[in-house]
């Protein structure tokens, strides 16, 4: 028997929370959630060698704002897809991949 969120909230120190149907209250940084977005291309991205180039990125507007969370559409009963503020929404986040990121919260 596998666990499911129950209730996700945004709180206000911009982290998102999620209960979980076993009780436990893990909470995430949007740019956790990003990071590890599970989609090909940003795998593929991850798995590159970092550019030999010492300049800087230039970031589009979207990217130069604080990142958020904007929305999480749920994928079967299995998984999220999770909608970013700088325009991504192809990572699929399955509750299993959940409960590997993020930190238990103590109460
Ligand atoms: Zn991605």
């Amino acid at each position: 028997m596998s666990v499911y969120p129950t209730k996700l909230a945004k709180r206000g120190d911009g982290r998102l929370l999620i209960e979980w149907s076993d009780g436990e209250q893990r909470s995430y940084s949007f740019s956790e959630l990003r990071d590890n977005c599970p989609c090909a291309s940003c795998r593929e991205k991850r798995s590159q060698p970092p550019a030999a180039t010492t300049l800087l990125p230039v970031l589009s507007a979207a990217e130069a704002r604080p990142l958020e969370v904007q929305g999480m559409k749920p994928v079967g009963n299995y998984a999220y897809s999770i909608e970013f503020s700088d325009g991504h929404d192809t990572g699929i986040y399955t509750f299993e991949f959940l409960r590997e990121l993020g930190r238990v919260e103590s109460e």
